[in-house]
């Protein structure tokens, strides 16, 4: 199946419970050449907002979680920072980080992409296995999460890994005079029914301030674990 294709089968799919804009379809599909980006700086995070420059609407969001939880429906991979590795091995009560490592990871490569598809790094990480007998063959494609509970909650929700509570954004670093700029930006995979067009990003704000921190911290934590032999990064953007 074609990214394209898959994109389309998960917005059919997310369409059968939820009413998607057809201009936010089009954006997911790439179908949009107006979309623009808005940078706005909160605490220490850029946010790249789009923004449908024809129609004078950006694209913002809010979570529909509990009625929705379909990025644990369908998780395409879970890669682990240090202090997730320290948190979960705990929680599922191995005595030492390398059986863990040995029982519960597998080491997955992937590449991100900002809003219009382009690449903005690559990176390697130790990743946790959505199922228990999880192949590296899988990694990317979309699984339900075997933490996730008949009513939608996580079973690890203090533990969580990182990266579950960045969702759908995607972030990067970028170093500007020596000093660290954390970047972030949706991701348009079909997958989440929380977008929605407005006039205005202010009733985002909230949120966006809510999600720096989360973001900038995940960031740093991505470095130490990429220092500590966890990872490696590529920054391309
Ligand atoms: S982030 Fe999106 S997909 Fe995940 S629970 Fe919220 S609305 Fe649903
Ligand atoms: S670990 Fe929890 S939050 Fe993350 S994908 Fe699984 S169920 Fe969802």
């Amino acid at each position: 199946m074609t990214k394209e294709n898959s994109i389309q089968s998960s917005l059919d799919f997310i369409s059968k419970k939820w009413k998607i804009d057809p201009k936010i379809y089009d954006i997911h599909l790439g179908k949009r050449d107006d979309l623009i980006d808005t940078l706005i700086q909160i605490n220490q995070v850029v946010f790249h907002i789009p923004k449908l420059s024809n129609d004078n609407l950006y694209v913002i969001w809010k979570c529909l979680w509990p009625e929705c939880h379909n990025c644990c429906e369908k998780q395409g991979r879970l890669p682990l920072t240090q202090d997730d590795i320290t948190h979960i091995s705990k929680r599922l009560g191995y005595p030492s980080k390398s059986e863990f490592i040995n029982e519960e990871t597998n080491t997955s490569s992937w590449q991100e992409n900002d809003t219009y598809g382009n690449l903005i790094t690559f990176l390697t990480m130790i990743s946790l296995r959505r199922k228990k007998n999880e192949n590296p063959e899988e990694d990317g494609y979309p699984l339900k999460c075997r933490f996730l509970d008949n009513d939608g909650y996580c079973k690890i929700q203090d533990d969580k890994p990182g990266v579950c509570w960045l969702y759908p954004f995607a972030s990067w670093i970028e170093s500007r005079d020596g000093k660290p700029i954390v970047h972030a930006t949706f991701q348009f995979t079909g997958d989440c029914p929380g977008y929605y067009l407005s006039k205005s990003i202010d009733e985002m704000v909230p949120i966006l301030s809510d999600y720096s921190f989360k973001i900038y911290n995940y960031n740093m934590s991505v470095s130490r674990t990429i220092r500590e032999g966890l990872g490696v990064t590529n920054i391309i953007y």
